[in-house]
Parts: structure tokens; C-alpha cells; sequence
């Protein structure tokens, strides 16, 4: 039986999660789970999974919380601490997947002694980049990647040698907005958030269509695999059949395939280092067909060269690329402002930024902070 904790259960890779771990009660054993705000949904997967222990962030919603936990033996807290006591429970893996850099200090909460953390919450590992991998090597604690790309690759190395590696090839699926011909300015929240072919959070659904997501897992595969900026290659495959790639030394590559459902990869960091069934559709090649590819137009998706210029500066740029990103898509998601003012906020944001290289957790924290004030006070600037 493997325990598990599941920080943001709630949210799309969350549930996806409860699916796989619901269809096999005899491998499977929840022991806490937490949320941002959405109580009712907490409780009841802390009541269908058993959970000993349930965390919501929100401090106003934990009266509800206790309220439709009444009559179990799960235990409500509200708060940071409650997230990080949750991070910290026990069990032998935990799913992260919280979304943005709020899940990075349960993230390292998590990471404790002989812990394996199957990682989402990419912004964490974005922000806190080989704070978090030394951290990790420090406490023997296993990074097993669930974004899908990253498992991709993980999958493709098994086995072999680092210097064997001569680049790793991230594919893209392009986005809502890859063929549109209209200007990218008028489009709307609802049409950035139609995925062709994920369905996932809001939030990565709109750095998907800004491409701000492939520039984020860019850097995390960096941070995850080791390489440099210019051995990390990101390619458009609109069928998202492919999942990503590795080319070795004697001009092998290597390719991890399936049908785009997330409980793939999540399935593989949940049984790891065996394999389970997931009820995800079959491949079938034959109805495909065929299989394109093309490069980024990185003209009309200005972000994932900023953040390939974030992560070749290094430093603090990875940390401001992500916090001002996080404000604009939310301003983006609320209607305050257009699709093309993402990129223009964190181009903006990472021109003006001047902090030093953080050496802590807190350093991150300050600065992510800090980018997010200035980011926010630029844009009441601007408004009328
Ligand atoms: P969702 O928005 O669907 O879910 C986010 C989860 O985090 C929810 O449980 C939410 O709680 C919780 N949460 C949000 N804000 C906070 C906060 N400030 N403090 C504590 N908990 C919080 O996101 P996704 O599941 O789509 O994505 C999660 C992560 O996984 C992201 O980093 C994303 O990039 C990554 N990822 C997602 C994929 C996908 O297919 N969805 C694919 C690959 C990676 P509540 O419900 O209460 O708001």
C-alpha cells in the first residue's frame, strides 16, 4: 500500500489523480489532501478517500470545512502552516499540484527525507530551480515529473548515461490560437482557455496559448535533466501525440507516445517504478495518420523567447518571468487586460528587475513578491 498526499486535489491535474488512485483501493492509500477556497469538493474527496487529514488555504473557509467534515476522523486546518503540515504528512509520495509559486513552499515541505514528489506545480521548480534540486539531492528525495513532456523524457532516459544525452526535444501543441489568422489582441479569456486538445486549470491553459507554458517547461527541464538553454529544443506537434524527445550522441531519438490524457503520466509517477492501467484511450496510429511538426513562430508568441532569455540570465529572471506572468494571466482571466499584454507585462517586468540571485527559499519568496507589487503597480499606472 502507498500513502499519498495530494496538494491541490481539487484542481484538474488533482482530480485526475483521485481517478487512478480511486480504481485501485488496494494500492492506494490517501492520507491528506488540500485546496485553495473550494471546501465542498475538499471534504468530499477527504471523505471518499479516507484522508486522515484535510488543508485549505483559505483561513475564512474552515468553519465550512469541519462543518461537512462532521462525523469522520479527518481533521481540518486552514492557513500556509496547514499546507505545509499537509506537504509534510505521512506518506511515500506526494502529488504536487498546486498551482503557480504558491505551491513552492509545500513543494519543500514535501521534499523530506526518502519522500518521492511527483511534480506538476512546474512554477515551483521555475522559481526555486536548483534550490529545490539541491534540496532534493540533499534529503534523498526522488523529483519524478508529471507534466507530460518531462515524464516524456524521463521515460526516454531511463537507463542512460547523462553524457550520452545531446539534447532533449519538448514538443508543443501549438494552442487555441496556432492557426488563427486574426490578431491575437481581441481574443477572449473563453477562447484562450479551449484547449484543442488538454483539458486543464485556467491558468496553464492560457500560458499554453501564449506559449509562456513551453518557455516554463523549458526552464524545468533545465532544472530536471541538466542541460543547457541551447541543448533544449522545443518543437510545435499539434497532435500532441508525442510527447517529447531525446536525442543521444550517435543521432538516436527517442520518443515517448500515447493519447493526450494526463492520467498517463500521472499513472506512471503514482506506480513508479512499475506501471499501472489507466482507462486512457488506446493509440491508434492507422486513424492519426499522419503526424506534423513545425517550428514556433516565436513572433506571435513572444514568451517563450522571454523565457529562454529568463533562463539564460539566470539568477533572479526565472523568478520574475513567472510572478509576472501569474499577475498578467490573472488580469488577463478577469477581463482587465488583452491576450498580447501578457508577454508586454513580464517583458517589461524582466527588463526593469534587478534583484540578486536568491541563495534561500525566502530570497525567492521576497523577490516573487516584490515582481508582483511592481507588476501590479505598473498596471494601475497605465490605466486611465
Ligand atoms: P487547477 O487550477 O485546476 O487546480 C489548482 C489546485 O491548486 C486546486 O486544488 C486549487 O484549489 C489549488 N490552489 C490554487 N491556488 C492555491 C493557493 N494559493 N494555495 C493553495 N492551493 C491553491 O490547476 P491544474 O491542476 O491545471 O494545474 C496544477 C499544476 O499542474 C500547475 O502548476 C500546472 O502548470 C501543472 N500542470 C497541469 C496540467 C493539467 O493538465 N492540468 C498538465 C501539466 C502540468 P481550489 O480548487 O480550492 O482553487
Amino acid at each position: 500500500m502507498k500513502r499519498i498526499v495530494i496538494l491541490g486535489a481539487t484542481g484538474s491535474i488533482g482530480r485526475s489523480t483521485l481517478d487512478l488512485v480511486e480504481r485501485s483501493p488496494e494500492r492506494f492509500q490517501v492520507t491528506a489532501v488540500t485546496a485553495a477556497t473550494n471546501a465542498e469538493a475538499l471534504a468530499d474527496i477527504a471523505r471518499r478517500t479516507g484522508s486522515s487529514f484535510a488543508a485549505i488555504a483559505d483561513e475564512s473557509r474552515l468553519g465550512e470545512l469541519r462543518e461537512r467534515l462532521a462525523g469522520t476522523d479527518c481533521r481540518a486546518a486552514a492557513g500556509e502552516a496547514a499546507l505545509l503540515e499537509a506537504a509534510a504528512h505521512d506518506a511515500e509520495l506526494v502529488i504536487a499540484a498546486i498551482v503557480g509559486c504558491a505551491g513552492l513552499e509545500p513543494v519543500m515541505a514535501a521534499i523530506g527525507p526518502g519522500r518521492t514528489v511527483a511534480l506538476a506545480n512546474k512554477e515551483a521548480l521555475v522559481t526555486a530551480g536548483a534550490l529545490m534540486t539541491d534540496a532534493a539531492a540533499r534529503h534523498k528525495a526522488m523529483l519524478l515529473p508529471i507534466d507530460s513532456e518531462h515524464n516524456a523524457i524521463f521515460q526516454c532516459l531511463a537507463g542512460s548515461r547523462r553524457e550520452d544525452v545531446a539534447r532533449l526535444v519538448l514538443t508543443a501543441s501549438g494552442g487555441p490560437f496556432r492557426t488563427s489568422p486574426e490578431l491575437l489582441d481581441d481574443v477572449t479569456p473563453a477562447q484562450a482557455i479551449a484547449h484543442p486538445n488538454w483539458s486543464m486549470g485556467a491558468k496553464i491553459s492560457v500560458d499554453s496559448a501564449t506559449l509562456m507554458n513551453k518557455g516554463l517547461e523549458v526552464i524545468e527541464a533545465h532544472y530536471l535533466f541538466g542541460l543547457p538553454s541551447d541543448r533544449l529544443d522545443v518543437i510545435v506537434h499539434p497532435q500532441s501525440v508525442i510527447h517529447s524527445m531525446v536525442e543521444f550522441i550517435d543521432g538516436s531519438v527517442l520518443a515517448q507516445l500515447g493519447a493526450p490524457d494526463m492520467r498517463i503520466p500521472i499513472a506512471y509517477a503514482l506506480a513508479w517504478p512499475e506501471r499501472i492501467e489507466t482507462p486512457a484511450d488506446r493509440l491508434d496510429l492507422a486513424a492519426i495518420a499522419r503526424l506534423d511538426f513545425e517550428a514556433p513562430d516565436l513572433a506571435r508568441f513572444p514568451a517563450l523567447a522571454l523565457a529562454r532569455a529568463a533562463l539564460e540570465a539566470g539568477g533572479a529572471a526565472p523568478i520574475v518571468l513567472n510572478a509576472a506572468n501569474e499577475v498578467a494571466v490573472e488580469r488577463f482571466l478577469a477581463g482587465a487586460i488583452r491576450f498580447t499584454d501578457i508577454a508586454a507585462m513580464v517583458g517589461d517586468a524582466l527588463h526593469a528587475a534587478d534583484w540578486p540571485a536568491p541563495s534561500s527559499i525566502g530570497d525567492v519568496l521576497a523577490i516573487d513578491r516584490a515582481t508582483r507589487l511592481r507588476v501590479e503597480a505598473a498596471m494601475t499606472e497605465n490605466c486611465p
